[in-house]
């Protein structure tokens, strides 16, 4: 059977697995990712390759990376968390490694996961959203990975929600992501767990006692033990999931929406408010088939799993 590697580069690990056609994983490592520089990066995704490679014979290599890849799946043109800029990634792991090396953006690696083994399995027409520290996003749209005339598209936690509203790491206003990622959740729980302390005083206990000591876990925990402050927090982070949802919905028609990233461990305390306000939010509602709006299930593997499948497609 045709094994092939994938590569998940993130901020502070990078961590790479043989997968085989059925997108199992066969066999993993990982390492922490070097801050230093670019070539420290490419010596170590070499490296665990080369590592790989010793027990297991691959055919090609995929790395999913954290920012914007060029069109031809080669090129890293920038990326916030890696001291790298318009960098040959694909052209030097592939010199290095002897192997053929694409370069993709990791949320679209993590969709195509999805996609082709995961949640979406069997769908043709499918959005993927990443709810992680930001929002990340994959698009399939007729059993394809949409990327777009310069490789820049499904970057959805970019998409304006609210004029003028919070500022984003991207230089812009009021993006989807500002309202619906990790890092919003976060923000909302402490911000209500201030003001409310009594209601929040299982979410508070889980730290230590100050709207501030809140952590990402606590909330998921104190949501599934009755605490109405964690509850009220995913409430609001699902709706303005689903409503941008229903914007998403006006431009592609996807028959699946599936939704992965640390924040969906919570299940239905996410989904449930994401329906609800999708529902509400959708043009024709009445008069349309309904999509299905499904938590990930490939977990962190995703990545590792959709990449290697690009690379095994070439
Ligand atoms: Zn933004």
């Amino acid at each position: 059977m045709a094994l092939a590697i994938g590569v998940d580069l993130g901020g502070t690990k990078i961590a790479a697995g043989v997968v085989d056609e059925n997108g199992t994983i066969v066999a993993a490592n990982r390492r922490p990712t070097p801050s230093l520089s670019s070539e420290a990066v490419i010596d170590a995704i070499a490296e665990l390759v080369l590592e790989l490679r010793e027990q297991h014979t691959v055919e090609a290599v995929c790395v999913a990376a954290p920012g914007f890849v060029d069109a031809a799946r080669s090129t890293l043109m920038f990326t916030p968390n890696l001291p790298m800029r318009n960098e040959a990634l694909g052209a030097r792991l592939t010199s290095s490694i002897g192997l053929p090396v694409l370069i993709e953006n990791d949320a679209n690696a993590a969709a195509w996961g999805e996609a082709r083994f995961g949640a979406a399995r069997g769908r043709a027409n499918a959005v993927i959203l990443t709810v992680g520290t930001g929002l990340g996003g994959g698009v399939i749209v007729d059993d394809r990975l949409v990327r777009g005339a310069f490789g820049f598209a499904a970057e959805v936690g970019h998409m304006t929600l609210i004029p003028d509203g919070l500022e984003c790491g991207c230089g812009q206003r009021g993006c989807w992501e500002q309202y619906t990622s990790g890092n919003a959740l976060l923000r909302t729980a402490r911000h209500l767990a201030a003001q409310q302390r009594t209601d929040a005083q299982r979410l508070l206990s889980l730290g230590d006692g100050t709207p501030e000591g809140i952590q990402g876990q606590h909330i998921t925990l104190a949501a599934q033990q009755g605490c109405p402050v964690a509850i009220a927090s995913f409430n609001q982070i699902g709706e303005q999931l689903g409503r941008g949802m229903a914007t998403v919905s006006a431009l592609l028609d996807p028959e699946v929406f599936v939704i992965g990233g640390g924040v969906c461990e919570a299940g239905d305390l996410l989904l449930a408010p994401i329906r609800a306000e999708y529902e509400v939010r959708l043009t024709a509602r009445s008069h349309r088939p309904l999509p299905t709006i499904v938590a990930a299930t490939l977990g962190n593997d995703a990545g590792i799993v959709g990449a290697a499948d690009l690379a095994r497609q070439g």
